[in-house]
Parts: structure tokens; C-alpha cells; sequence
């Protein structure tokens, strides 16, 4: 048995011991040593679900996780005991004709740890140990700390829509929303060669950190609306935003500063969006979806371990598993916390 963080409905969150099934052949057991508080995780602690997605069984948490292995099933090569590694929550059939062409994240029977989107829910890796397929399993270095790799998960996820957003370099971008998937996006667009980053939030201490990451101007929109305005001036606005916030206002307040033939990401999962979209017939705007990842999750990796991208400013706050629901209340406050991890040891 192992300690996991179980959620029954909303604020109902236990810590509980669940049984851990010895690896089978192909798998790895790891003990758990760090794990992100996500969006997806919050959404389901604070109103036990989000969307047409509900809580209808007891769900673990949690989905950005890293560990070191301590069990090794038969035939597996690539990883041995004792080696750190960043887990891959996203577990797709690899059969299916979306997998067949690549396309991993539209997965037909993707299991993705933590998710309530079938049922039984696809159980999360808030767990002391978690027993995965050791593809799972993606080592890391030594002077990379667990709770940094913890972030590859998110990171991918902004890689995910750099990807979608075609070619970045030279671009003009502008990022709505400054939470952990915000900011690891804008590090990811520089990576990819944008030249110029605007970052708006509503919250002033998420700006900080997304200054801190090398955004070229934040702007918070609730204080000064005003600062968007000049990039409406003369259709000289910004050539890819990246709506991170799943904030329908944030992205009511964007679309007038998107130029013509201007690329909208949509990353954020917000529901319901009412917006003009004559702006975007009249403009020529393209609109696209981002969900999730595939092989950007190797790619995350390995910027993390060779830091390329460095997480430790998003990095605030730090609970043991017997405090997770404070580590849950901490993650929903965002004038103090970016990225709230679990410790699990
Ligand atoms: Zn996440
Ligand atoms: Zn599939």
C-alpha cells in the first residue's frame, strides 16, 4: 500500500493508503518524490470537475509527477533501480488511427493520470508509488532536482502550443495569462524565436515571475487596460497569442490586439467563450486548439535537464502529502503561489 491523495467531491480531499500492485512485465514502480498542483487538479478540487467533465468515483490526483524507481518488471532494459526519473502522465494505446498517424494526444483510449474525462476515471499519481509502463519513465540528471522535473509536464504542455503556432521566429507574441502554463509558454516561444514578449495578467505577483522569465513586458489588465492600447494603433498588434488563461475575458481584450493574419492558440481550458467573430473573419485570424502533448514531453526533459529553460521561479511553495489540502487552498491564491508541489517522502 501506498499514501495517495484521493478526492471524494469538492474539498472533500483525503490522504488514504490504496494497494500498489507489484510491476508487471514492461512496467516500473516509483516512489513518488515530487508533484505539481495543476489547473486540472485545482478545477476538480474546487468544484469537483469542470465543464461536462464530473467526479463520479473517488479520484487520486495529480498528473505532474517525479520519482525515482524502485521496482523493475520483467523485460524492462531501459531503465534500472535507482534511476530518477520525470513520469509522463499521458498513456496513450499507441493502436488506434489517431496514434497510427502520430497523433498520440487524440489518443481513442488515452489513459492520462488524474482524469474523471472517462470512467472508471483514470486514476492520478498523487501516490507515494506509482507503478507505470517504464516508456513512462524518462530519466533525468543528477543536478536536476525531482521538483523541477515535476514541470516537464506543464512545460510540455507550452511546447505543445509553440508547436501549433507554427514558426515563431522574429514574431511578435503575446501571452494572456502568467500561471505556470503562461509563463512555461513564453519560455518555450523564446526558445522558439520569438522576438518580443508581452505577458498580461490580472494579478501583479504572477507578472513578477513572468518578468523574472524573460517576458520583454507584462501588463496587468484589470489596473491598465490602457497599456494594450497602443498595440491597437495602426493594426500593429501582435502576430501570435497565446490565450492561457481559459479567461473568456482575457481573450475578449486579446483578439483586438491580434494584427491581421494573426494566429491565436487557445491553451486555455475555459467552457463557455463568447467573443466577435467577426474580428477574427474580418482579420483573417487563424484560432487553434491545443490539448496536451506527445513527444514534446521528451523534448521538456531535456531542456529542463540541460537548463535551457530553468523552472525554479515558478517553484513557490512546497507541502508534505499530510498537508496537500493546504498545499490545494496555497495553489488557489495566486498573490502568493505560482506552482505548488507536494512532497512526498
Ligand atoms: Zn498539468
Ligand atoms: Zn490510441
Amino acid at each position: 500500500v501506498a499514501l495517495s491523495a484521493v478526492l471524494y467531491g469538492a474539498k472533500d480531499l483525503r490522504i488514504e493508503n490504496r494497494p500498489v500492485p507489484e510491476p508487471a512485465a514492461g512496467e516500473v514502480e516509483v516512489r513518488i518524490g515530487a508533484g505539481g498542483i495543476c489547473g486540472t487538479d485545482l478545477h476538480y478540487f474546487n468544484h469537483g470537475g469542470f465543464g461536462v467533465v464530473r467526479l463520479r468515483e473517488p479520484l487520486v490526483l495529480g498528473h505532474e509527477i517525479a520519482g525515482t524507481i524502485t521496482k523493475v518488471g520483467d523485460g524492462v532494459a531501459d531503465v534500472a533501480l535507482g534511476q530518477r526519473v520525470a513520469v509522463n502522465p499521458s498513456h496513450p494505446c499507441n493502436a488506434c488511427k489517431y496514434c497510427l498517424k502520430g497523433l498520440q494526444n487524440h489518443c481513442l483510449d488515452m489513459r492520462f493520470y488524474g482524469s474523471a474525462m472517462r470512467f472508471p476515471h483514470v486514476q492520478g499519481a498523487f501516490q507515494q508509488k506509482l507503478v507505470c509502463h517504464a516508456s513512462q519513465a524518462i530519466p533525468i540528471p543528477d543536478t536536476l532536482s525531482l521538483n523541477e522535473a515535476a514541470c516537464a509536464e506543464p512545460l510540455a504542455v507550452g511546447l505543445h502550443g509553440v508547436r501549433r503556432a507554427g514558426d515563431l521566429v522574429g514574431k511578435r507574441v503575446l501571452i494572456t495569462g502568467a500561471g505556470p502554463i503562461g509563463v512555461l509558454t513564453a519560455m518555450a516561444a523564446r526558445r522558439a524565436g520569438a522576438s518580443e514578449i508581452i505577458v498580461t495578467d490580472i494579478v501583479d505577483h504572477p507578472l513578477s515571475i513572468a518578468r523574472e522569465c524573460g517576458a520583454d513586458q507584462t501588463i496587468n489588465t484589470a489596473a491598465s487596460p490602457e497599456l494594450l492600447a497602443p498595440l491597437v494603433a495602426g493594426k500593429d498588434g501582435v502576430d501570435v497569442l497565446f490565450e492561457c488563461s481559459g479567461s473568456n475575458r482575457a481573450l475578449v481584450s486579446a483578439l483586438a490586439v491580434v494584427r491581421p493574419h494573426g494566429i491565436i492558440v487557445q491553451i486555455g481550458l475555459g467552457g463557455d467563450f463568447t467573443f466577435l467573430m467577426n474580428l477574427v473573419v474580418a482579420k483573417e485570424i487563424d484560432l487553434r486548439g491545443s490539448f496536451r502533448f506527445h513527444e514534446e514531453f521528451h523534448a521538456a526533459v531535456q531542456f529542463l535537464a540541460t537548463q535551457r529553460i530553468v523552472v525554479q521561479s515558478l517553484l513557490t511553495q512546497t507541502v508534505p502529502l499530510s498537508d496537500a489540502v493546504r498545499g490545494f487552498a496555497l495553489a488557489n491564491d495566486r498573490q502568493r503561489a505560482i506552482k505548488v508541489q507536494i512532497a512526498f517522502d
